[in-house]
């Protein structure tokens, strides 16, 4: 059994419509697909229409801030409209437009001729980020590539047009999952030196109810994963593994990283009303 924990749709920043990236899963041999946008469900029922003989995993991957550092969650298996949880949601998304205007305002004062109205545009009805403040950017020639966008010089974390938002702390993040009949997974935790999360952050999370750590992520190295292996062993966590694939904007590669089917089943046994509800 082949399954991709972590795969996006346009529904956030990933190039493809919900429904194509079932397609792509599906021709990439998958069983089981969890998508998970960022802070965001909204793309989950046109992906349960399309996904034929895969199982859809539901999901999300929480925007989370520990020690001053950014931090993602990847959560499955929850309910959206648990009250506590659909307003955390609605503020982080809300907190989303605030930014990117901030943004687009700091860009204004650079000499960057984009508008909110050409940003918002270009997200449609996907929730706004920066890689569409990037794309707005390259159109008015700014620059020559959305991705030359994330630098220090203009919106990388900390760069002359960044602006921080609001952002979860992850404790709070893995209580609202699981109060919502979900389970919380660390994303990517040795990805890169901007998220970097250490054995002594991950011990203390996984204390107040984390239930897996991403072990098998593209961006983390044979060493780490060995370490994250190690550590997941220690603190009883499941290992989990997915793609990250973000469709054009990463190669489209869903199934290029799985996670091990004894762990797929130890993550659903870990589902706190597991019997009463599944994938
Ligand atoms: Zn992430
Ligand atoms: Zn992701």
């Amino acid at each position: 059994m082949r399954s991709d924990l972590h795969v996006h749709s346009s529904a956030s920043d990933g190039t493809d419509p919900p429904a194509e990236v079932m397609r792509r899963a599906a021709l990439a041999g998958l069983d089981v697909v969890a998508l998970t946008d960022h802070d965001t469900v909204a793309g989950l029922a046109e992906a349960r229409t399309a996904a034929g003989p895969i199982t859809l995993l539901p999901g999300m991957e929480l925007s989370c801030r520990l020690d001053g550092r950014s931090l993602h969650m990847l959560a499955y298996l929850f309910d959206p409209d648990q009250p506590e949880l659909a307003a955390e949601l609605a503020r982080i998304r809300d907190d989303r437009v605030l930014r990117a205007r901030a943004m687009v305002d700091k860009l204004a004062g650079l000499g960057v001729d984009i508008s909110w109205e050409q940003v918002a545009a270009i997200a449609g009805e996907a929730v706004v980020g920066r890689p569409h403040i990037a794309r707005a950017m390259a159109a008015s020639g700014a620059i020559a590539s959305p991705r030359e966008a994330f630098t220090r010089d203009w919106i990388a974390d900390g760069g002359r047009a960044y602006v921080d938002r609001y952002a979860l702390d992850p404790a709070r993040a893995i209580g609202l999952v699981r109060a919502a009949g979900g389970v919380a997974v660390l994303a990517h935790p040795r990805a890169g030196r901007d998220t970097w999360v250490t054995d002594e952050q991950v011990t203390r999370l996984a204390a107040t109810g984390l239930a897996g750590v991403e072990v098998f992520h593209p961006d983390q190295s044979e060493a780490e994963r060995a370490r994250l292996l190690a550590l997941a062993s220690d603190l009883s966590l499941v290992a989990t593994g997915g793609s990250d694939d973000h469709g054009s904007l990463t190669g489209y590669r869903p199934g290029g990283e799985t996670t091990p089917a004894e762990a797929y089943q130890d993550l659903l046994s870990r589902v706190p009303d597991c019997g009463k509800k599944g994938p």
